[in-house]
């Protein structure tokens, strides 16, 4: 099988972030300042994904914001010919910085929102005046001309509130809301107790998700990212491990997906030493799990082989206690009955305190 390009790089250009969101897909141990890459370092690396074949680039975090050369780095992105995205909580996004982003070739705004209560929506992201924040750098997104994109993560907290959500996004003049239920990694995995609705709340935000895609038809694109944990079968993870997309963390590390560095037994290569043509292509670790020769039964021979990839590493090894086995939120898993052990534990009890995201742990 011929190795696919990636379409996208996911750049993590820091784990700083002002916001402590229970559920942030970042991994315990964050990465501090001292440790990132530079801009020119950053530099490189978008002209070498582009070279790879990537068409756009996600800036991420933590929040990108917090890093003063983001300009610099965003210019870099689009001199290399990506589309620039970035994947911010807002906080920080004045009219200048925006200004300056924009003349510097930024695309899309990607704003993410806790909920669409301010006070409740301010203590989940652990941060006084955070949706105030975020209501005025929309505003100035949609002046500015650029598209912008809401993305809020629904969980117990906030999940019968989804039809203020969808407001709130056609309201703040959002072209696309995504609607993302919590992938339980990272933070989310330590707060999984605090933060998984029941199975009929899921259902329930389905259809006022499909309602809602139906009276908005041309006004508002809803993205629906289900929770995997309720799913017969799982999805492919990035697109399949080391097939889409390439993250690179904010040390330099290339990783095939944002939780992998989770994963024991793997070592991954840092941009400071390879280029990522070569990570791409020749890394033990992208290998490891890519195509379908690694797989074990049931996976192996199963029609959806080549549609989920066997689903996700990160979760097998969370669930399962092994990365190298069918992600267990396939009901053909042996090890499916862990997932229900999970939601009818956390589901039952009383809602646990949030452990807040901060670097230190
Ligand atoms: S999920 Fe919350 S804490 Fe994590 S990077 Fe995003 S805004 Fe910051
Ligand atoms: S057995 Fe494997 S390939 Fe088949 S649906 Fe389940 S996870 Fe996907």
């Amino acid at each position: 099988m011929s190795l696919p390009s990636p379409i996208g790089l996911l750049a993590e250009l820091t784990h700083r972030c002002p916001l402590g969101c229970p559920y942030c897909s970042n991994p315990i141990d964050l990465v501090r300042a001292s440790g990132e890459l530079d801009a020119r370092a950053w530099t490189r690396v978008m002209q070498e994904a582009a070279d790879l074949g990537a068409m756009h680039v996600h800036l991420s975090g933590g929040e990108p914001l917090t890093r003063n050369d983001l300009a610099e780095i965003v210019n870099a992105a689009n001199v290399a010919g990506l589309y620039t995205n970035l994947i911010t909580s807002a906080i920080g996004l004045t009219p200048q910085r925006l200004t300056e982003l924009k003349a510097a070739g930024l695309d899309h705004v990607q704003i993410s929102i806790q909920g669409a209560d301010p006070a409740r929506a301010d203590a989940v992201a652990h941060f006084k005046g955070a949706m105030k924040t975020k209501r005025e750098a929309a505003r100035h997104v949609v002046e500015e001309g650029l598209a912008l994109t809401i993305n809020a993560v629904v969980h117990r907290d906030n999940i019968r509130d989804l039809p203020q959500i969808i407001d709130l996004a056609q309201e703040w003049g959002a072209g696309r809301l995504e609607v993302a239920h919590v992938q339980y990694h990272g933070w989310a995995l330590a707060n999984r107790a605090g933060l998984m609705p029941s199975r009929d709340e899921f259902q329930t935000a389905a259809q006022v998700v499909e309602e809602a895609r139906e009276r908005l038809s041309g006004d508002l694109v809803i993205d629906h990212v289900i929770p995997d944990y309720y799913g017969e079968r799982p999805k492919a993870c990035m697109g399949g491990w080391g097939r889409q997309v390439i993250v690179v963390a904010p040390d330099g590390r290339a990783l095939p997906c944002h939780a992998a560095a989770s994963l024991p037994g793997l070592t991954f290569a840092n941009v400071k030493n390879k280029s990522l043509s070569e990570i791409w292509k020749d890394d033990a670790a992208f290998q490891r799990y890519r195509g379908t020769s690694w797989m074990p039964k049931p996976c192996q021979g199963c029609e959806r082989a080549e549609v989920d990839w066997g689903g996700c590493r990160c979760q097998a090894f969370a669930l399962a206690g092994d990365a190298s086995l069918t992600d267990p939120v396939c009901a053909l898993s042996p090890n499916h009955a862990t997932v229900a052990a999970a939601i009818a534990k956390d589901t039952a009890a009383p809602r646990a305190p949030y452990r807040f995201r901060r670097i230190g742990g």
